[in-house]
């Protein structure tokens, strides 16, 4: 029967979700294949990434052997883990033992810089019964983002993280030990088997990838598995860049006296007028922080 589907569909529509050295493993209604692209996409500078909306030709049905025809408009093209049709960056800090804040801006910076939208997560409340975890993400809440509480552990503030990556392709983003995995599996107990099952499929060892796979973890509903995407450089965003990296900056950019103002001692700034009212002073201070650091 599925064969009959398979000869008669000239076409597959699918998702890839793994590509290394030029094999594509696309999956779709009708199962996982693995495809190699039209060499005229090369000629066409076009390079297909795991995330993209793809039509597949047929190879061979019981091989599950496929050619990959067409990429279809990507959404969103991530530079940095390298994929596309990403909805969200999914950013995690741990409350304990602290939040590096400044490499958390970075994260930020770089989330901007890309045009992703980021949500921010903090995990293992449980361990904060002084609940310091609420002085951490205010700012960020007055920055303009989504912060999630949650604990791993414990099960606690999982629903609404749920809610929020429902519907969507996420990524998990963040240093190693805050907990990326033990909430992934918090939130769908299924996700390690994925991850295994996976493994078995496209022949890698468990957790021992260097390649990004997607992973669908619910109903339309997947996460990007990057292992490499635990920190971010800025060094390529040049300095007088970095303000764009925060979006409370953003109504008072091109209001202040220079045209050129980097809002870290120059007068007359309207950024800097804005500190302790809508922009945090801790949020502009690292920012200053960072810029101070680059030099020249
Ligand atoms: P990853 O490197 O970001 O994927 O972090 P892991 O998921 O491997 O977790 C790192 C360590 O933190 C493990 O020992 C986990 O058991 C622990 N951990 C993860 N989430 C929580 C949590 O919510 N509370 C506590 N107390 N520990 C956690
Ligand atoms: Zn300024």
């Amino acid at each position: 029967m599925k064969w009959c589907i398979l000869t008669s569909a000239r076409l597959l529509t699918g998702r890839i979700i793994k590509g290394v050295g030029g094999n594509y493993s696309v999956s779709t209604d009708l199962g996982l294949f693995v495809c190699q692209a039209r060499g005229l996409f090369r000629k066409e500078g076009l390079t297909p990434l795991v995330g993209d909306f793809v039509e597949i030709s047929v190879v061979d049905a019981d091989k599950f052997i496929g050619y990959l025809q067409k990429i279809l408009p990507r959404k969103i093209e991530l530079v940095r883990p390298k994929a596309a049709n990403v909805d969200q960056v999914v950013l995690m800090c741990a409350i304990v033992p602290q939040v590096n804040l400044e490499v958390l801006d970075g994260f930020l910076i770089n989330c901007e810089k890309q045009s992703v939208d980021v949500v921010l997560c903090i995990n293992k409340i449980d361990l904060d019964p002084q609940k310091t975890y609420l002085d951490v993400a205010e700012p960020y809440k007055t920055a303009g983002y989504d912060v999630y509480a949650v604990s791993a552990a414990e099960g606690l503030g999982l629903e609404d993280l749920r809610r929020a990556m429902h519907g969507k392709t996420s990524i998990l983003a963040g240093p190693s030990g805050v907990g990326k995995s033990s909430v992934l599996n918090a939130l769908y107990p299924q996700y390690d088997l994925a991850v295994g099952e996976l493994s078995e499929k496209i022949g890698r060892g468990k957790h021992t990838t260097r390649h990004t796979v997607l992973l669908q973890v619910a109903d339309n509903t997947f996460v990007l598995d990057s292992p490499g995407f635990t920190s971010f450089s800025i060094a390529h965003i040049p300095k007088d860049e970095l303000q764009f990296g925060y979006p409370e900056f953003k109504p008072y950019l091109g209001e202040c006296y220079y045209v050129d103002c980097n809002h870290v001692t120059e007068h007359d700034c309207a950024v800097k007028a804005r500190v302790g009212l809508d922009i945090d002073p801790s949020r502009h201070q690292r920012y200053v922080n960072i810029y101070k650091r680059r030099g020249r």
